[in-house]
Formats: structure tokens, sequence, C-alpha cells
């Protein structure tokens, strides 16, 4: 048995993607196999990726963490939703909410019933039947694994929090689990003129280290992937025109400590804001053929809540993915392996199922084609679908005000995202490929808050009166509101993370 196994696992660089695996896999694979992880000081990291979605806290249980101690050394504040504003059109406001929304009616999706009770004019706005939603807006948290005396599910939440620091806190985690970091950086990646397969990452002071496994998350310089095996990238631009970043903190105000983050549209591209414990994190992604970094700029310091603390900090990117993501003994994780803009916070997401994929495939010296097959359709597959997640909310606007919303709205757009906006837009049906990320709740939620109301709803929602149905949504509705009237208020919660 196992014969083959793998001796040593070398991960490239020290940031979220190379910390976050180092802590999974000392901890689920133990001592059968040893881990190096080689980074840089004195190249850092990207230093941007605050804001998480709800199975990070699958990963964090996995990975042993103590969620207290996570809160306190990470600055993390909890997230329920994302709020976008001026994305339908300029003067919107919709959340976009973790956790599920309402309940369905028998066998009718709630979508369904929804939809019959707009129509009808019996249904408030979408938002007033989601826990979390509510809650967002009421600005209250607490943890809450369901509502009393009811079948409903309680809370779902996720972190905001600083990613230097939580790169720290795994840092400390995976070295008590044996893991040796190496300091240094790397000036050369050997690899065997035979087998094509990496071997040695020679460092600037001569030190080597050797591997028989390695995991490229040396960030956008992909220093694997791309500068040593030449992996193809696959560029997106054509669908997301974004490809410029400038980031800035800011001084916490009271007024920006919500628990969730902002997606502000704007001329060219969008805002966020991510309120921590100790300040605000800030960005604008925009596209430079559209607005110049110098007016880009301008945009954000306009636009922010606090002082900055610091000048801004820009960032070039393509979105994209590499063509595959396991390429000889080489396995590419965070952006070292592609990047799609942080709208609905999904980098740090697609780090965690790159690492629990890898773990069920995990490779021996041996023959590794099938699982390397199968680990580059999962991951491309999950790469997609978010991409495509991400396009709906740029193409699905009444926004025509500059030449880059003109731009994305009138775009051809991939044929899954058309089938699905159509599929909406003809009866209001909502369906998941292949268990991708997003449900279909997250869909719900950004294509009607965007503004696509379907024609038509699922006829089995006539079998409800629209009596039946309004009373059912005021019900969910009070619901909701009584529990959350029992929650804590959201800045007194924050203060318990601190210690
Ligand atoms: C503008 C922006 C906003 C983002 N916002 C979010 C968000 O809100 N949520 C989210 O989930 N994700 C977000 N992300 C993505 C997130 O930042 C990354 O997925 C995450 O930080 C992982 O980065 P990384 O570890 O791949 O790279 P990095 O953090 O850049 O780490 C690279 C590592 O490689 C090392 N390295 C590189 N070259 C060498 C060398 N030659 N020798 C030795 N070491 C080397 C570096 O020292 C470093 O340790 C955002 C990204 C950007 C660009």
């Amino acid at each position: 048995m196992n014969e083959q196994s793998i001796d040593k696992l070398v991960i490239v660089g020290g940031g979220t993607a190379g910390w976050m695996s180092a802590v999974l896999i000392s901890r689920l694979m133990g001592d059968t196999v040893k881990i190096e992880l080689v980074e840089s000081d004195a190249i850092g990291t990207v230093g941007v990726g605050e804001a998480t979605i709800p199975p990070i806290q699958v990963f964090n249980d996995l990975a042993g963490v103590d969620e207290q101690a996570f809160l306190r050394d990470t600055k993390a504040t909890i997230k329920l939703a994302i709020e976008f504003q001026n994305w339908g059109k300029i003067g919107d406001r919709y959340l976009h909410g973790f956790g599920y929304i309402g309940r369905k009616v028998g066998a009718i999706p709630f979508q369904q019933v929804y939809l019959k009770g707009l129509s009808e004019g019996v249904a408030g706005p979408l938002s007033e039947y989601s826990l979390n939603n509510t809650a967002a807006r009421a600005n209250r948290f607490n943890r809450l694994a369901g509502i009393e005396g009811t079948p409903l599910a309680g809370i779902s939440y996720a972190y905001h929090f600083d990613a230097g620091l939580y790169a720290q806190f795994l840092r400390r985690m995976s070295e008590q689990q044996g893991v040796t970091r190496r300091e240094g950086r790397i000036k050369e990646v050997r690899v065997d003129p035979e087998s094509g397969d990496v071997t040695v990452l020679v460092l600037d002071d001569g030190g080597e280290v050797a591997g028989d496994f390695f995991i490229d998350c040396s960030g956008f310089n992909s220093l694997v992937f791309n500068k040593t095996l030449g992996v193809a990238f696959e560029d997106w631009s054509e669908w997301l025109l974004c490809n410029r970043a400038l980031a800035v903190p800011t001084s916490s105000v009271p007024q920006s400590l919500r628990p969730y983050t902002q997606s502000i549209a704007h001329g060219a591209g969008w805002q966020w804001r991510i309120p921590l414990q100790h300040r605000t994190g800030n960005g604008h992604v925009f596209s430079d053929r559209f607005i110049s970094e110098d007016e880009a700029t301008q945009v954000l310091l306009d636009n922010l809540e606090g002082e900055p603390l610091k000048d801004p900090l820009s960032i070039h990117f393509t979105p994209g993915c590499r063509e595959k993501l396991w390429h000889r003994n080489c396995v590419a994780l965070g952006l070292a392996s592609g990047f799609i803009e942080p709208l609905e916070s999904t980098s740090i997401h697609l780090i965690q199922i790159g690492i629990s994929n890898l773990l069920k495939v995990f490779p021996t010296k041996g023959d590794n084609a099938a699982r390397q097959r199968e680990y580059n359709r999962r991951m491309r597959y999950e790469y997609e679908a978010i991409r495509d997640f991400i396009i709906l909310h740029y193409h699905l606007t009444e926004r025509e005000d500059t030449p880059f919303w003109k731009h994305v709205k009138h775009m051809d757009i991939p044929e899954n995202l058309k089938n699905k906006m159509a599929s909406f837009a003809e009866s209001g049906h909502l369906y998941r490929i292949d268990e991708e990320l997003f449900t279909e709740i997250g869909w719900l939620q950004v294509m009607l808050g965007q503004g696509l109301v379907p024609r038509q709803y699922n006829p089995m929602a006539d079998t409800l009166s629209t009596t039946d149905v309004k009373e059912y949504l005021q019900n969910l509705r009070s619901i909701f509101k009584a529990t959350v009237g029992k929650l804590q208020s959201y800045p007194e919660f924050v203060k318990t993370c601190a210690s």
C-alpha cells in the first residue's frame, strides 16, 4: 500500500494561499508528508483580500482554528451580506445576503411563491424574507443556529479580516504542526529535463529546497506555473473589463461599522468598503480603458468615510485563469492560479476549494494522471461558474450613463449565463449546475436586485390563494423581525471580538 507516497511537499510563497495550504495539509496529512514553505519578507504579500464567504468557517474548523482567538488576532468582524449600490441603476440598493430566503411551500420553491406575491401586489422587498438581510439592515448580530419554535435555520455568517494577520495566525499554527518555513527570495526553479517535473527551488543565498510535489502560491509572480512551466493563461477581459485596483485603508468611523461589505458601482468600476475592528479597507476596482488612474484615485478619495491612513496602493491584474491548475508535479493556488475580481469575495474561497480538492486526490510519486484530470476539471469549473456570476452583475443593468456601462450592458456573455438569465426571465426558474458555489438564492437576489423580474411564475404557485401568499409572507417577515429584535447590537458584538 502506498509505497509511492510523496515524502516532501514544498509550498512556494507564504501569503493567504501558502499558509492556508500549510495549515490544512499539515493538520490532515499529519506526519505522512514533510512540508516546507518558502517565502520572502522582502517581496511581501499582495496585502489585500479581506472579505470572505461562509464556507471559510468549514476551513477554519477543519484547520482547528479557535474562533475567538481568530477574531481577536486578525481584527476580524462579521459579514452577513454584501450591499450593492448603483448596479441595476443609479440610486439602487440591494443586499445579497448569506443563508436562505423564505421557505418553500410544499414542493413550490420560495421564489415562485414570492413572484406570485409580487405580481399580485402583496410582497415587500425580497430582503425582508431573509433573516440575514433583516439582521444586516437592523445592524444586529448574534450567533444563532435556528429560530426557536420554527423549522427555520439561524444566521449564516462569514468574516472581514486583515489578510496579513490571518496569514501570520495560520503560520503560527502551521509551525506548531511541524511545517518548516524558509526565508529567502527564489531566483530559479529547476526542472528535470526528462520528466519536466519541478525538482528544486534555488534561493538568492544559494540555498536549495528540493521536493516531490510543489504548490505554487507565489501570487501574481506565478513563479512555477507561469515563469517556469509556461502554463497558458486564459484571459477573460472580454467579459470582465476591470483590470486595476486602488486600495487604501481608512480610520474607523462609527457609521462604517456595518455587518456587511459594501460594493458601490461608479462610472468605470466599483468601490469596496470592508469594516474591520481597527480600520476600514477600501478599494476602487476599475478598467483603465475607461478611466485614468488619477481620476480613479479621485473617485476613491471622494467616497471614503474615514481618514486615509496611507497613500492608495495600485494593483494591476488580468482577469482569468490558468488553463491547467495541476501540471506536472505542481498545483497552483491563489493568485498564481488566476484571479477574478473580488466583487463576491471568492478568491480566498477558491484557495480553500483548491486545497480540499487536492486533499481528495492527494498525489503520489507514481501515476497521477486520472487525479490530475479530475482536479483540473473541477477547479476550472469552479472558476468558470464564479466568473459567470460576476459577469451577471455587470451585464444585468439599466445603466448606460458612461461608455463602460454601455459596453457591459450590450456585450455578449457566456452561454451558461445566457441560459440562466433566460430561464429566470421566462418563468422564475433557477438552477444550480454541478454544485457550483453560488446557489439559487444568490442568483435570485442579484437578478431581482438588478431589475430582472420574470415574465411569469410557475403555475404551481396558483394552487395558493393570494390571501395564503400574503399571510405566508407576512408571517415570515414577522418571525424574522421578531428574531432580529432579540439580537445584540452589532457594534456591541464587535467589542467582544477584540478580547
Ligand atoms: C484588489 C484585490 C482585492 C481582493 N479582495 C479580496 C477579497 O475581498 N476577498 C477574497 O477572498 N480575496 C480577495 N482578493 C484576493 C486575495 O488577496 C488573494 O486571493 C489572497 O491574498 C491570496 O494571495 P496569494 O497568497 O495568492 O498571493 P500573495 O499574498 O501575493 O503571496 C505571495 C507569496 O509568494 C511569495 N513570493 C513571490 N515571489 C517570490 C520569490 N521570488 N521568492 C520567494 N517568495 C516569493 C511572497 O513573498 C508571498 O509570500 C483580492 C485581490 C486583489 C488583487
